[in-house]
């Protein structure tokens, strides 16, 4: 795959970008080995740039590939507030990824310009850690409208992680013609754009291509992340990315079965999951979770916080 400046970064990136959470624990839970061959196969295949972060559990597995390609692009996420919180994560980033540097890292889920500012501990420790070489790139991930916007307006952001797809899906304030215009400025400040949700979580998978043409026919997203789980995945994504139309049998191989939330019966009702939610997905009545399936983004950060195991995404 031709590579693109990822905004005014010295980052050149594939357009389309490994998703990691879909195979990490929360999810696919593929082992190892087998997760960290994947990702050198998609390096293999053209895609340089990975997604990762603290909650996806998934730095192991990039330590172990960059072994073998030690030029990847990483990117890694926090929710740390402090300076000494963020001082962890990087720490732990650097260790699971076996390298002295990171390439892009993110404060996780910035929803708004309130959220930023308190975050600005751990977001001076990033810019610290830009200065001493440790990152390359300082960005924010939302799901918000907002926080594009307060990523545009911070001078020291270099990337957004913006979740945007055609049909708006998962936007938490807004349009998907409000996001299209807090993007378009934010690009327009200069800030390198990669994508989330392309695919909405899932719920487009049978409009990937007219779904990944979208993005692409915007102009205005460098790089747009999709979690992968299999070559044929690889394989087909990097054709809808490259503008090429996939043959049936690849899009046959793919279609598969649509991903779900799966609740155990063993829940008990302790309404973590509930909280935790940023999509307003669940519910509990009666000491029993729901899940809204439209609502939900299968993000599986969820699954992380309940102390009985009872989620996964299947
Ligand atoms: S229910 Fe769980 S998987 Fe679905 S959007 Fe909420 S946190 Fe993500
Ligand atoms: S966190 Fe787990 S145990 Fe608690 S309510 Fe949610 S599914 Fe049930």
């Amino acid at each position: 795959m031709n590579k693109v400046r990822l905004g005014l970064t010295s980052l050149m990136v594939s357009p389309l970008c490994m998703g990691t959470l879909t195979v990490g624990p929360t999810q696919k839970n593929l082992p190892l080995r087998e997760a960290a061959d994947l990702m050198i196969r998609a390096y293999e295949l053209g895609i340089n740039f990975f997604d990762s972060a603290e909650i996806y559990g998934t730095y192991p597995i990039l330590g172990l590939a960059l072994q073998t390609y030690p030029e990847m692009i990483v990117t890694g996420k926090s929710y740390a507030v402090t300076a000494e919180e963020m001082r962890c994560s990087i720490e732990k980033a650097r260790k699971e990824l076996n390298r002295d540097y990171i390439d892009i890292f993110c404060l996780h889920e910035v929803e708004n310009s309130a959220a930023l500012k308190g975050h600005r501990g751990a977001l001076e420790y990033l810019y610290e850690a830009r200065q001493r070489g440790i990152i390359r790139a300082v960005g924010i991930s939302t799901h918000t409208v907002a926080g594009v916007r307060a990523g545009a307006n911070e001078p020291g952001i270099d990337v957004i992680h913006p979740l945007i797809n055609r049909a708006g899906i998962g936007i938490k304030d807004g349009t998907v013609e409000e996001m299209i215009a807090a993007i378009q400025t934010a690009r327009e400040f200069g800030k390198g754009i990669y994508a989330m949700k392309v695919l909405g979580g899932g719920h487009l998978y049978r409009e990937a291509v007219e779904s990944v043409r979208f993005i692409r026919q915007l102009g205005i997203v460098d790089s747009m992340a999709i979690g992968m789980q299999s070559e044929a995945e690889i394989r087909f994504n990097r054709m809808l990315v490259e503008g090429e139309t996939p043959p049936p049998e690849l899009m046959e191989e793919v279609a598969g079965t649509p991903r779900a939330l799966r609740i155990e019966d063993w829940c008990c009702g302790c309404g973590r999951c509930v909280e935790r939610c940023g999509f307003d997905a669940l519910r509990l009545e009666n000491g029993v979770v729901t899940v809204d399936r439209d609502r939900c983004m299968m993000c599986g950060y969820c699954a992380r916080v309940c102390p009985e195991f009872c989620l996964k995404i299947v």
